[in-house]
């Protein structure tokens, strides 16, 4: 079943190619994760309708960088404003494709709609230099101009965010913008789309493509028009997305997966590292990629962390998030689950012991209850793979150097966390571990003033803050004869 909506036309089943709403005999069913029961459909576009939305973005191109920043920033702003006014519709839909409980998906709304703002504002500080010239008849001017066409590939754990975080800096700037969103969450991306419109975004300058994901993928990757390709979801398939962009050396900005440290010092407040691991574990049922992968724990205060932590993960109602309260909704899909399941068995077969959980949850089939792991080995899958579940796993450490070695030893280099009182440790902390994002005393690092990105195989580039912009211009410089 749909979800109700005070907006119903919010609800769009079609792709949007060059300000066309664009139906399609051949689709693709979209399901509620909470129940498994089809809540619509959408076209299962492929190569033709991708080049279309491409041609459609390229055209556009000259009409949208004739506006000023000032003006393009003003109907960001205006989208941004129209999200919120429809707050409560664009949640449910959210929450109908994603299963994220409704308060985290309201969240989401207010998050996606600040990177639009945040960008609109920006849109009017890109700026050049003059340089001091290497000879006296020559002058220096460096600009910085938008790259053009982008191809964009998002996931399915935040339906909106992921979206306005690459479209907010792109439209900023003056680039157009071609999105595949993910085949689970297509819904938010249209609705996105048509408040978009009612924003006053031209046609073509912004396109939704749904369906065949490797043919939209090899357009958007290997099109020469396409000037770069911005892509979020899992480590495997960005690597092999971004090898394609070499074939047009494409600009290439990547958001992959992480393999989060928590790590937790004898001096930290306890009781705020265990709300911290809430947050940071246990939104979006983990299925974030920057969600807490590891508890790294000290010695001294295993016991009580992981005692706590048991107990206010026992608090946790679960549930599906557009039926009366729920802290956790259902993971995306069968897949996702058997994944946590994988990694729960392995980490009990290695010498792990439950503290809370470790079953599927009785709310549907696609639950799983919050779970707790003590004595996990540094082995365990759950320490190397990212779990993308509501699982916790603890291992112990005895000292700092230790378990600065425990969380670098991987990879991923998205966000670590870390709860300690020591001044002197923070800065050696935000130093040492190697890691694009590090939360300390907190649980969550995301905001649209930040840049938000990995080092290592976490990523390329940033998302967020001033810097965020940067990923869409490229410098030219105009060398002139006086
Ligand atoms: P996740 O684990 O988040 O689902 P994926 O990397 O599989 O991670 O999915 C992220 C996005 O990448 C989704 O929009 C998905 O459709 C897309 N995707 C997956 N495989 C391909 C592919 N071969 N070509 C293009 N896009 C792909």
């Amino acid at each position: 079943m749909r979800p109700d909506l005070s907006r119903a036309d919010l609800w769009r089943e079609d792709c949007y190619i060059a300000g066309v709403w664009r139906s399609g005999d051949e689709r693709i069913a979209v399901d509620n994760p909470a129940n498994g029961e089809t809540i619509g459909s959408v076209p299962f576009m492929g190569t033709a309708e991708t080049e279309e939305a491409v041609t459609a973005a390229d055209a556009a191109l000259p009409e949208w960088q004739r506006l000023t920043g000032k003006e393009r920033g003003a109907i960001l702003r205006r989208w941004a404003a129209l999200m919120l006014e429809h707050c409560e519709d664009l949640a449910r839909i959210t929450t109908a494709e994603q299963g994220k409980p409704l308060a985290e998906a309201r969240g989401e709304v207010v998050y996606a709609a600040a990177f639009l703002e945040w960008f609109g504002e920006e849109a009017r500080r890109v700026r050049g230099e003059v340089l001091t010239p290497h000879a006296s008849d020559r002058r220096l001017v460096v600009s910085r101009r938008p790259i053009g066409v982008v191809g964009a590939i998002t996931p399915w754990n935040f339906p909106l965010a992921m979206i306005t975080r690459k479209a907010g800096p792109a439209l900023a700037v003056g680039c157009t913008f071609v999105i595949k969103p993910s085949e689970f969450t297509p819904f938010s991306a249209m609705a996105l789309a048509l408040l978009g419109e009612e924003a006053g975004i031209p046609p073509g300058v912004f396109n939704v493509v749904t369906g065949d994901a490797p043919a939209i993928g090899e357009v958007l990757t290997e099109d020469v028009r396409v000037g770069k390709f911005t892509f979020t979801g899992s480590t495997a398939v960005g690597k092999m997305l971004a090898a394609r962009c070499a074939g047009t050396v494409k600009r290439v900005s990547l958001e992959l997966g992480g393999n989060a440290p928590f790590i937790v010092f004898e001096d930290a407040d306890i009781d705020a590292a265990v709300e911290g691991a809430i947050t940071s574990k246990f939104r979006n049922t983990g299925q974030t990629c920057v969600c807490a992968n590891r508890f790294i724990v000290h010695d001294d205060v295993y016991e009580r962390f992981a005692e706590k932590l048991a107990a206010r993960v026992g608090q946790m109602i679960v549930g599906a998030g557009l039926e009366g309260p729920s802290d956790q909704g259902p993971l995306i899909d069968e897949r996702a689950l058997a994944k946590v399941e994988d990694h729960v068995a392995d980490a009990l077969a290695r010498g792990g012991r439950l503290l809370a959980g470790g079953k599927r949850h009785a709310a549907g089939a696609n639950f799983y209850t919050p779970t707790v792991i003590v004595n996990v080995a540094p082995d365990a899958r759950l320490c190397h793979e990212e779990t993308f579940g509501p699982v916790a796993g603890l291992i112990r450490f005895r000292t700092e150097d230790e378990a600065i070695r425990l969380a670098n030893d991987t990879r991923a280099g998205l966000a670590a966390y870390a709860y300690t009182r020591d001044a002197s440790r923070h800065w050696r902390l935000s130093e040492q571990l190697k890691y694009g994002m590090v939360g300390l005393n907190t649980g969550l690092v995301s905001t649209e003033v930040a840049p938000f990105g990995g080092v290592k195989e976490s990523g390329i580039g940033r998302e967020g803050s001033h810097l965020g912009i940067d990923d869409y211009l490229e410098t030219r410089l105009a060398c002139i004869a006086v």
